[in-house]
């Protein structure tokens, strides 16, 4: 599943090509992808649209137009959005929608899933948007403080990671990036979050930066579901410190790595370094 790295490696890639472009011809395939409006009004809407940007927030592609609208892209499991289109991938069964842009190339969605959605909001809504879906601070810009982060935790019960999964404490953290912060910032993935001490939180609020930009810098992951999706491969998997490692040696310290559920999803650290100090 994509998260801030991988949806900011397909921004930095989509930016320079869409920037300045205006959407010719807009398909729309599924209409799972703008449920509940009809995909051909999304489509016909779309049409005639010039692009002044591409933005990211938390692991929404934001695709701004001069006219003020935003065309929100959640890629959820397995979307992707490729440009150039790719040879052949015109009959590609996964392909949801195809942009034909005014210099004739064409920009493709594809979702294997479908889970996927696009949402076009008229000016003025974007705030509002992401305010309904409680969406957190954004971890590498300057709002994204200790302070911020300790006031998200305070109070909560719910273990760390899943408080890191739910996006309201920080946006754009999924099950890989929140594992390898947790190991960074030596704190048990069960802990809860209101339990954290100020330097926990500290820690922690460095290790999400270290991990997500490690994530970057390397394009992101490509994980075993993602492989035939993308056009790009990233080579963050190769760098992971505990996720998907099982039984290898921490680096830190050469305990095995284990592996645990948080919120129904498989979580690795250490216990050694990540131990799970019960007085806290
Ligand atoms: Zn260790």
């Amino acid at each position: 599943m994509p998260e801030l790295p991988e949806v900011e490696t397909i921004r930095s890639s989509l930016a320079p090509a869409l920037t300045g472009r205006r959407l010719e011809h807009v398909e729309i395939l599924d209409p799972r992808l703008t449920r509940p409006e009809p995909p051909e009004l999304v489509a016909a809407a779309l049409e005639g649209e010039r692009v002044a940007d591409v933005r990211r927030r938390g692991k929404y592609l934001v695709v701004v137009f001069e006219s003020g609208r935003h065309l929100l892209v959640h890629l959820r499991m397995t979307g992707n959005v490729l440009h150039p289109a790719p040879e052949g991938r015109r009959d590609d069964p996964h392909v949801r929608a195809v942009v034909r842009l005014d210099d004739g190339s064409d920009v493709l969605y594809r979702d294997i899933r479908r889970f996927g959605t696009w949402d076009l909001l008229e000016p003025g809504e974007l705030e509002e948007y992401f305010a309904a879906r409680r969406l957190g601070a954004e971890p590498l810009s300057r709002g994204f403080t200790t302070a911020g982060l300790g006031r998200a935790f305070a109070r909560r019960k719910a273990p760390v990671k899943a408080a890191l999964l739910d996006q309201r404490a920080v946006a754009g953290v999924g099950n890989i990036y929140a594992d390898e912060a947790l190991w960074y910032a030596r704190i048990n993935p069960l802990a809860s979050a209101g339990s954290l001490d100020a330097e926990q939180i500290a820690a922690l609020r460095n290790g999400i930066r270290t991990a997500l930009r490690r994530g970057i810098r390397r394009q992101g992951a490509t994980l075993r579901d993602y492989r035939d999706a993308d056009g790009r491969r990233g080579r963050m998997q190769e760098e992971f410190r505990v996720y998907g490692r099982e039984a290898e040696p921490c680096e830190r310290c050469g305990t095995p790595i284990a592996k645990t559920r948080v919120a129904g999803r498989g979580t690795w650290y250490c216990p050694s370094c990540q131990a799970l100090t019960g007085s806290r």
